[in-house]
């Protein structure tokens, strides 16, 4: 599952792969299983 959103942090356009993504641009990777506010538009979640 790949979705385009924008980085909280720079506003870059990231991938989310399986729920996590790496920031190309500042480098801040983030995973919605530790922060689930953050990526609140995955519906699959998987525990
Ligand atoms: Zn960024």
């Amino acid at each position: 599952m790949i979705e385009i959103k924008e980085c909280i942090m720079c506003n870059e356009k990231i991938s989310i792969i399986n729920c996590h993504y790496t920031c190309p641009n500042c480098g801040f990777s983030e995973n919605c299983h530790d922060k689930p506010h953050l990526i609140d538009d995955i519906k699959d979640k998987v525990k």
